[in-house]
């Protein structure tokens, strides 16, 4: 019998690097993942160990590549999915002078507005497609200019996390049109990095990776890497893309109209569009899959992490008793949530606990309870809250349909979608028909896929359709429709209304922080 071919998708992740080893029509055949620590000890900081995180990537693939029992000569590809936004200084040899500063760190906060405010940052994100906001390389190596002077002038180059894998792997400075598009410096229509925006930093294309297409391929392992990675040193690696865009292709929202919502501990919206686009007002993002497709969203602070703050603060002894009686926490508070109507009976909340991105991009933005009332009680403050969270991904689609017309088809994925309950609401403020594809790893599918794409061994990344099916279809109901259209234009009203007393408080918040040791 012929042996069966496969195909493996890394997704270098914030948590973990996941190897995910797929049969190539897409059903898992092993996986693993290797956890890495942020690193957080002063205010602001989520830094990562580049060199723990290379080990992670060699050893998440050995491992899914043993446990799938596949010999070299079977695995036709291995392509990468990556998280966005990271920065790492090196010097000419390649060698670390710096952590892998994330997407998550917020010390180049006072520079993304001073880039925002005074130079001309609106110009650069309608060229580049990345908002500005600390998150972004840009506003992270104007920050490296400025506060670590020294760091920057011994810097020869700025690179991202999945450069510095392909460097210790193949030896070249390589970048991905998709990562590329997320730091800030790349110009959408011209492919190339933005003269204008390296002219802000002080920086030369020299001292940034090598521009390629998310369909690159490389090969050459050396051959004890190969060994140790249980690979033929000619297996071919395709750079690939961001886990963002390579998630809307593995849960197969690649086509038009369709939305991929993500609620994890964060979340986003996003759809593909043929072209890349900016938003004359600077509310979404635009990111490159591959040439033909670009993915326009936005990405909110505030998703299940909000749902963990319920658990751990406001409903501590209802979570507690749960957790007792051997029943997931989350069950046993949406199953308060339950008792009560759609709408929270006049509860809003406004769920920026970590201030928020799409749409508003106002780091100062803080949460609140709006209608508090007599009448209300924990299971309305539980309820109001998981309908905040999805009435604050709902307030990015006018931004989105602004620019790309109406969209028809959503999938939803992340942990919220364990929750019916949370997932009826999202069909219900949404008024769309909500369906939840199977759960699989959606980055490393989408990965693996481009890869297939990129080698040609598949004409078109349609294909993903028939590897991904679904599990839950919500409708919107009618009854919980009209009363989510009476709420919602009091929610959308609020966050601007207060966006002076947004900055007021969070300066208030930030001079009288009590920090614990
Ligand atoms: P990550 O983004 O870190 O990969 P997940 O996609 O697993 O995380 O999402 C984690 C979030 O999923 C939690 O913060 C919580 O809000 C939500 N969640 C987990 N389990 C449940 C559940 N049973 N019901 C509702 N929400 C849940």
């Amino acid at each position: 019998m012929q042996q069966p071919e496969y195909m493996l998708g890394v997704d270098i992740g914030t948590t973990s690097t996941k190897a995910v080893l797929f049969t190539t029509q897409g059903r898992i055949v092993a996986q693993h993942a290797v956890e890495y620590p942020l690193l957080c000890t002063t205010p602001g900081m989520a830094e990562q160990d580049p060199e723990q995180i290379y080990q992670a990537v060699l050893a998440a693939i050995s491992k899914a590549v043993s446990t799938g029992r596949a010999e070299p000569g079977q695995i036709a590809l291995v392509s990468f999915s990556a998280a966005m936004h990271s920065v790492i200084a090196v010097d000419q040899d390649g060698k670390l002078l710096s952590n892998s500063i994330t997407w998550a760190d917020n010390r180049a906060g006072a520079w993304a507005n001073r880039i925002r405010d005074e130079l001309d940052g609106h110009q650069i994100y309608l060229r580049t497609g990345t908002p500005i906001h600390p998150m972004s390389p840009l506003c992270k190596i104007m920050w490296l200019r400025h506060d670590q002077p020294e760091l920057f002038a011994r810097s020869a180059r700025f690179v991202g996390m999945k450069e510095y894998v392909l460097f210790r792997l193949f030896g070249a400075w390589l970048v991905d049109h998709s990562i590329a598009s997320a730091t800030g410096m790349f110009n959408l229509q011209q492919l190339d990095w933005d003269q204008g925006a390296l002219r802000m930093l002080g920086i030369s294309p020299a001292q940034l990776s090598t521009l390629v297409p998310t369909t690159h391929h490389l090969s050459g392992l050396a051959p004890a890497v190969a060994q140790q990675l249980g690979l033929a040193p000619a297996t071919p690696f395709v750079i690939g893309a961001n886990d963002g865009v390579l998630s809307n292709l593995g849960v197969n929202a690649i086509g038009p109209g369709q939305v991929a919502v993500t609620i994890g501990t964060s979340g986003a919206m996003r759809t593909v569009i043929d072209k890349p686009l900016t938003d004359p007002a600077g509310r979404t993002f635009c990111y490159a899959l591959t040439a033909k497709h670009w993915v326009v969203g936005g990405p909110t602070n505030n998703g299940g992490s909000i749902f963990h703050w319920v658990r751990e603060e406001l409903a501590t002894a209802e979570s507690a008793a749960a957790k007792e009686a051997g029943h997931d926490p989350y069950d046993a508070l949406t199953k308060i949530a339950e008792g009560v109507r759609a709408g929270a009976e006049g509860l809003l909340f406004h769920p920026y606990l970590a201030g928020e991105r799409a749409p508003l991009w106002n780091a100062d933005a803080r949460g609140s309870y709006f209608g508090l009332a007599t009448h209300h009680g924990k299971p309305h403050m539980i309820r109001a809250a998981l309908e905040g969270v999805i009435f604050s991904l709902y307030s990015i689609l006018p931004a989105v349909e602004d620019l790309i017309g109406p969209t028809t088809h959503m999938m939803a994925t992340g942990g919220f979608a364990r929750s019916a309950l949370w997932r009826q609401m999202m069909a219900d403020i949404f008024e769309r028909e909500v369906v939840v594809p199977e759960s699989v790893e959606s980055s490393c599918l989408g990965a693996a896929v481009l890869g297939l794409y990129a080698l040609g061994k598949v004409d078109s990344l349609d294909v993903i359709g028939a590897m991904v099916g679904s599990t839950h279809r919500h409708v919107p109901i009618p009854e919980n429709v009209a009363l989510y259209r009476r709420l919602w234009p009091i929610y959308a009203a609020i966050p601007k209304l207060l966006e002076q007393q947004y900055r007021q408080l969070s300066q208030f918040q930030r001079e009288t922080a009590v920090t614990s040791s």
